[in-house]
């Protein structure tokens, strides 16, 4: 039997924290091609704070590393390897349009109910652990995906999937 080297909630924590934070790095090179492939400005725009929101989510991470006392050090997310993988094909299978949009909308909120899995998880374990100061931190931050998520949905019912079901009928 191999040995375990995640042993402990702990461990876990430690761990789950190290893809996170590769997580939101491999977004940082990824919203901004997403963003420049939308065709709506509200959807470019929401993208772009969220690419703000994203660089500020990578420093609270790392305030939680030092909180626990461990290095911010990163471990490949393989999720959001093909999380982006998937947004990127489908990017490159539409045309400049709204069908595009509905489809860069659907992949990044794929991206976020990952996103809102993994720090609703993080939360409870530091609640568990007694790391209250690093709960807070990923509470916010777990806010912010919950927001972005209700705001891609909102521009999608704002009009365009309307907008991407008329290009296809005309
Ligand atoms: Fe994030
Ligand atoms: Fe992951
Ligand atoms: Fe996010």
């Amino acid at each position: 039997m191999a040995t375990a080297k995640v042993k402990t909630l702990e461990d876990l924590f430690l761990d789950e924290l190290k893809d996170m934070y590769n997580a939101e790095n491999q977004l940082t090179r990824a919203l901004p091609k997403m963003a420049k492939k939308a065709t709506s400005d509200d959807l470019r725009n929401a993208i772009e704070t969220h690419l703000e929101e994203t660089q500020n989510q990578i420093e609270r991470l790392e305030k939680v590393f030092k909180e626990i006392d461990q290095a911010a050090k990163g471990k490949t997310c393989q999720a959001m390897k093909g999380l982006i993988e998937e947004g990127t094909e489908i990017m490159e299978d539409t045309s400049e349009d709204m069908v595009r949009d509905a489809g860069i909308i659907s992949a990044s909120q794929k991206i976020e109910h990952y996103e809102i899995a993994s720090y609703g998880t993080l939360v409870a374990f530091a609640k568990n652990l007694g790391y209250d100061k690093a709960a807070a931190l990923l509470e916010e931050t777990l806010e912010e995906e919950k927001k972005t998520d209700k705001l891609l949905t909102d521009l999608a019912l704002s009009g365009i999937n309307e907008d991407a079901q008329r290009g296809s009928e005309e």
